[in-house]
């Protein structure tokens, strides 16, 4: 079977690989689907996500990393598939994501969405925590790669 994994990596966590490790134990190919959200200004470009998740995924044999933007049920089909998978943290998550699995549902009967439970030590890992650390010089070693700490601090002080 093969999955999408959607979500924005802005940017990639130890709390991402996590699911992204067991997508790729667990089904044949697993496509990261990384949003451009025209809306929302990450941290990192969409190009710099992808080239993180790349270097931070190339032992996975059956992971490909792609970008969309717009809506999800399209880049499904664009894909050729129907399978959603998401991570669930807290019971915080639920509302939104339950949301946005009916959504899709009615873009697009096909689609299902499946929910993998994060590990208990990543339950309070976000992008946007790591980021807020980041911004106020904490250390954030164990909850990204060295490769991505390097880059956000690079960001941070605006090397580039
Ligand atoms: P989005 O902006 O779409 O929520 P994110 O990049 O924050 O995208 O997350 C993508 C997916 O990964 C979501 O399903 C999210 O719940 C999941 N996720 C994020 N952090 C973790 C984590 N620490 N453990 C498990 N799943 C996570």
């Amino acid at each position: 079977m093969k999955v999408i994994y959607p979500g924005s990596f802005d940017p990639v966590t130890y709390g991402h690989l996590d699911i992204i490790k067991r997508c790729s134990e667990k089904f044949d190919d697993v496509i990261i689907g990384v949003l451009n959200n025209v809306s929302k200004k990450g941290l990192f470009t969409v190009e710099e996500r992808m080239n993180l998740l790349k270097e931070t995924t190339s032992q996975f044999k059956n992971v490909e990393i792609s970008s969309f933007s717009g809506l999800l049920a399209d880049f499904a089909k664009d894909k050729k598939c129907s399978t959603m998978i998401r991570g669930l943290r807290a019971v915080s998550d639920y509302e939104y994501e339950m949301q946005m699995a009916l959504v899709n549902k009615k873009l697009d009967p096909e689609i299902e969405t499946l929910f993998m439970v994060s590990r208990s030590e990543y339950v309070y890992l976000s992008s946007s925590i790591v980021k807020e650390i980041a911004l106020h010089n904490g250390n954030i070693s164990s909850f990204v790669p060295e490769i991505v700490e390097k880059e956000m601090k690079n960001k941070i002080r605006g090397d580039f």
